[in-house]
């Protein structure tokens, strides 16, 4: 199906962004990790948040989300691998799969750590970020998978289900990947493995590997007044604008990103159906 607007992220931004495509009447897609994986699914009290205080991060993003829901906004589990524009529409890939919309409000929050080295150079020649996409490729082979989720234990179980022999590591700190044409080895924590594939399965990627050529600054996507990146159809709100890393900085944004993108979603509408 075709959407108005795709939210990458289904925290206090990405909700926000998506209640407010619904007011404008406008169709909204939330792609999301597992709302159990989001950072403020961790805080005991959010004691800031305005009218609400006192509940606890679960009790808080809960109440969010039941709210956009109610709305009518639609929501998919699953990873954002990244996003390519082809005339008026992006098309967002979703692990094995792809979604489209007219405009993106990317809400993915902080995307911490640096890339290992190798990482990017052997991207596509045995390193690949989703263990669902990419692991047939593999099959019969050793592999190891970098995992920094619950989820990234069952994409593990995916690739031993499909006769990959699989080393995890568990939220490793320090890895190299290394080898010639493709990838031969990985060294995690001081452990050495010979693999011929690395599956690097982070909740977050940075804005940058989601869409190329985005503007950012010191690591955070660089927006207008109206949440507008560099990028034509893209907004982007909450933590991965920058600080403070705030729930009502996120919402807040969240509201302004989500207008922008209806507004953006409604002119191209007007442009194809004069
Ligand atoms: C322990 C803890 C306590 C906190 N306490 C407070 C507090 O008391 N008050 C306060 O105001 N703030 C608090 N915060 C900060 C608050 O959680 C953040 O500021 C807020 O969640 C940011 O919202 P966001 O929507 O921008 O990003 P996030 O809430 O980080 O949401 C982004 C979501 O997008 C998902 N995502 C990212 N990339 C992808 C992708 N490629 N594909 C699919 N999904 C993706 C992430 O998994 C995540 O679920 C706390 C944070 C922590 C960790």
């Amino acid at each position: 199906m075709s959407y108005d607007v795709l939210v990458i992220g289904g925290g206090p931004a990405g909700l926000s962004a998506a209640l407010n495509v619904r007011a404008r009447g406008r169709s909204v897609l939330v792609v999301s990790n597992p709302m159990e994986e989001n950072p403020l699914w961790r805080a005991e009290k959010v004691d800031n948040y305005l009218g609400l205080p006192g509940m606890s991060g679960p009790q808080l993003l809960t109440a969010l989300r039941r709210h956009a829901e109610e709305a009518g906004v639609e929501f998919r589990t699953g990873k954002v691998l990244n996003a390519v524009r082809m005339g008026d529409t992006w098309y967002v890939s979703i692990e094995s799969d792809m979604e489209n919309a007219k405009a993106i409000v990317l809400a993915a929050g902080v995307a911490r750590g640096k890339k290992f080295p190798g990482e990017a150079e052997f991207l596509g020649r045995g390193v690949s970020y989703c263990a669902t996409c990419d692991g047939m490729l593999y099959r019969g082979r050793p592999v190891a998978v970098l995992g920094y989720s619950d989820t990234a234990r069952k994409e593990a179980e995916f690739l031993q289900g499909i006769g990959c022999s699989v080393t995890y590591f568990d939220r490793p700190r320090r890895c190299t990947i290394t080898g010639g044409d493709q990838v031969e080895a990985v060294t995690c924590d001081g452990e050495t493995v010979p693999v011929a594939g690395v599956f690097l399965l982070r909740p977050t990627m940075a804005p940058t590997d989601l869409f190329p050529g985005l503007a950012v600054e010191n690591g955070y996507v660089t927006v207008d007044r109206k949440m507008a990146t560099s990028l034509p159809g893209v907004f982007a709100a909450g933590d991965c604008t920058g600080g403070p890393l705030q729930v009502s900085k996120a919402a807040g944004e969240g509201l302004v990103a989500g207008q922008s993108a209806a507004g953006y979603a409604a002119e191209i509408w007007r442009k194809t159906n004069p």
